[in-house]
C-alpha cells in the first residue's frame, strides 16, 4: 500500500482541492507572497494573515532528479521515475513527479498541471505543456 498523506487542519485544504481537481496554494494578504507547502505563517514576513487560492495549472521545471531504486516498496514497480521540483506560475513551488520520458526533461521546460488518483489519493503531477 502506498504512503498516505497525515492530512491536518492546516493542509485539509490542499487535500479537498486536489479531490476536487484543484490545486490550491496560500497567499499572504500582508506581503503577497505565495507559497506551499500549506504553513500557519508567511515564510516572508511571518504574518498569519493568508488564504487559499487555485492555481492555474501552468509552471515549469526547475530541477529533478532520477530514482533507479524505490525509497518504498510501493514504489518498487515505478523505478526509475523522476521527482522533480515544479515552480507555478503564480510562484509556489511543490515537489512532484513530471509524466515524462527522463530524456525529455529539462530546466526551465513548461509543464501543466494534471491531478492523479493513486490508490485513493489525489496527488498533483506534471505533464510537459503541450502534450498529452
Ligand atoms: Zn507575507
Amino acid at each position: 500500500m502506498l504512503p498516505r498523506p497525515e492530512v491536518t487542519p492546516l493542509t485539509e485544504p490542499y487535500w479537498s482541492g486536489l479531490a476536487a481537481g484543484e490545486l490550491r496554494f496560500q497567499r499572504c494578504h500582508a506581503c503577497g507572497n505565495a507559497w506551499l507547502p500549506a504553513r500557519d505563517q508567511c515564510p516572508r514576513c511571518l504574518s498569519g494573515s493568508r488564504t487559499w487560492e487555485v492555481a492555474s495549472g501552468g509552471g515549469r521545471i526547475i530541477s529533478w532528479v532520477v530514482y533507479r531504486q524505490a525509497v518504498h516498496e510501493a514504489f518498487a514497480e515505478r523505478v526509475p521515475y523522476n521527482v522533480a521540483i515544479v515552480e507555478l506560475d503564480e510562484g509556489p513551488r511543490l515537489i512532484t513527479n513530471v509524466d515524462a520520458p527522463e530524456e525529455d526533461l529539462a530546466i526551465e521546460l513548461p509543464v501543466r498541471l494534471r491531478i492523479d488518483e493513486d490508490d485513493g489519493v489525489f496527488l498533483p503531477r506534471f505533464t510537459l505543456a503541450g502534450r498529452r
